[in-house]
């Protein structure tokens, strides 16, 4: 069952230290046709509706290029999400699972990634399929899916590194 913010059996909670969210600036915003956690996918799907992320100046001139890439990782923030669980028990059964075992969006830092495949770029909206969030989800970055992309830049010694010829 997805939570709102309810604390279920055996969950285990902390008092989190002061969140300063490390200067994030939010990039944009994500429109999802989903306005409740209940029906919100718990992972998006490739086949699944297609969303539109916003880019907020001044930051439309870094879409520059992604257009060539047919697959993104976005990652966004989880803003209604709890941030002091350290148990949780995603089946509401007493079973509990530590936080860093699970993808839950209750995290102490609620950052959600995707793989979303890019449909479309118009002016500084993108279209995407394989979202996962509610709708006026925070945007913080987004990048070429990595098995897609090949670095510009030259190779740096350590890119050669191994456990066999490291110094
Ligand atoms: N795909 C991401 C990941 O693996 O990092 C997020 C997965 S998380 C399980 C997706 C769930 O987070 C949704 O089903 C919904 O219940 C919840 N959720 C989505 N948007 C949210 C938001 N803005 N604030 C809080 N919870 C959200």
């Amino acid at each position: 069952m997805v939570r709102e913010n309810e604390i279920r059996e055996n969950e285990v909670s902390v008092t989190p230290p002061e969140p300063n969210d490390a200067g994030l600036t939010f990039i944009g915003r994500i429109s999802t046709p989903w306005t409740s956690r209940m029906e919100t996918p718990r992972q998006g799907r490739h086949d699944g509706p297609v969303c539109r992320i916003e880019i907020y100046e001044p930051w439309v001139a870094a879409l520059k290029g992604v257009e060539a890439f047919e697959r993104l990782e976005i990652l966004y923030w989880l803003h209604r999400s709890r941030r002091d669980l350290v148990l949780q028990s995603p089946a509401s059964n007493g079973k509990v699972h530590g936080t860093f075992s699970l993808r839950s969006p209750v995290r102490p830092n609620p950052i959600g990634t995707s793989i979303v495949k890019l449909e479309g770029v118009e002016g500084n909206m993108l279209l995407v399929r394989g979202l996962d969030c509610l709708d006026g989800t925070p945007l913080i970055d987004l990048k070429p899916d990595r098995t897609l992309f090949k670095p510009i830049a030259p190779p740096q010694p350590g890119d050669f590194q191994t456990e066999e010829n490291a110094p």
